[in-house]
């Protein structure tokens, strides 16, 4: 049988109370597979340890390699740049916190060989976070799905195999504002998932506070559909019959003199501040439709690195070393 490699993608910020543990558990993974592989961590700006411990990784390791950022680009930035220096048939994108266990890789890896371009881990349980985020992300998944007309399947994150060919087409992708699970799912490929129990986060706290996860969840949305701009129209449309049935009302209770007419400034005030409030809204989801455009139109590229450690030939792949997996 022919030998593939395989590309590992980690990206990490300030994750020195648990990399150690997670390089060792991964790496284990690795080497069982008995074929070639490389590993690339991309460390997100990190202010820790985070940089340290990786460089000792790469220097210990000529297959492992690390893209530094410049500052914080973000989760979907990190893992775009892993991807964007892989070189091998199956790239894995997996988290550094050991939320998504390395042990599922080989399973990822059949589905693979059993002809699958993308195979996604769906978690069937999470462990260790709390309620709110396991209801709030449930939520999340379903809307996005009914939101949009790409199939992003439900309870998936990041953790996925995909062959070298959609990994390259997702790097051709232009996008800023970069979603990469809504992507994939828009590239199509024949794809598949494989059930795992999310672990708790081995240490340290999420690097994904409130803040972040409402701009990737406001990211999902907007990238993949309209349906918030077309909102308005279907509010303003109802909201306008509901006024004209009014207006019908006021006026023949005036004819007939029905209802004796106060002076309603209760009334009124509730309707102008709906109003008001139904305006704003709507201005505000054009306005981050329009911010996003902005985004594209500067083209900023979507990440800088500032040093690069382990091997990258000049294309910036790396070169994987074929000798390893039978060195096992
Ligand atoms: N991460 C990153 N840059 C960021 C935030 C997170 O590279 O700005 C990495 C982080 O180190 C981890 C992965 O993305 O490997 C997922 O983050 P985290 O576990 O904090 O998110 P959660 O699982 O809590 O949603
Ligand atoms: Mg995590």
């Amino acid at each position: 049988m022919n030998k593939v490699r395989f590309s590992v993608v980690v990206p990490a910020y300030n994750e020195e109370a648990v990399i150690k543990v997670f390089h060792d558990r991964l790496i284990q993974v690795l080497q069982d597979l008995h074929e070639p592989w490389e590993l690339i961590y991309i460390n997100d700006g990190s202010e820790d340890q985070t940089g340290l411990l990786i460089e000792r990784f790469c220097a210990a390791d000529s297959c492992v390699k690390c893209l530094s950022f410049s500052r914080n680009f973000g989760h979907q930035a990190a893992i775009t740049a892993g991807m964007d220096h892989t070189s091998g048939d199956a790239v894995i994108i997996i988290d550094a916190d050991l939320q998504d266990p390395p042990e599922v890789i080989p399973r990822l890896i059949d589905q693979w060989r059993a002809g699958y371009d993308v195979v996604y881990g769906r978690r069937i349980a999470r462990q260790g976070e709390s309620a709110g985020k396991k209801l709030s992300a449930r939520l999340y998944y379903r809307l996005l799905r009914r939101m949009t007309s790409v199939d992003i399947p439900v309870d998936v994150g990041d953790f996925r195999l995909v062959d070298r060919r959609v990994s390259n087409a997702l790097s051709d992708l232009p996008e800023h504002n970069r979603y990469v699970r809504g992507l994939i799912s828009w590239l199509g490929f024949r794809q598949t998932y494989v059930d795992y129990v999310r672990a708790p986060r081995y240490a340290g706290t999420t690097k994904y506070p409130l803040k972040k996860m409402i701009r990737l969840a406001a990211d999902g949305i907007t990238s993949f559909s309209f349906k918030p701009l077309k909102m308005g129209i279907g509010i303003g449309v109802g909201l306008s019959v509901l006024s004209f049935l009014f207006l019908m009302f006021v006026f023949i209770a005036r004819l007939f003199n029905l209802v004796i007419m106060e002076p309603g400034y209760a009334s009124l005030m509730c309707v102008i501040l709906f109003f008001f409030g139904i305006i704003l809204i709507m201005l505000g989801i054009i306005g981050e439709y329009i911010a996003r455009i902005f985004e594209e139109v500067k083209n900023r590229p979507l990440y800088v690195i500032a040093r690069k450690t382990g091997q990258f030939n000049r294309s910036g792949r790396c070169p994987i070393s074929f000798d390893q997996g039978e060195s096992q």
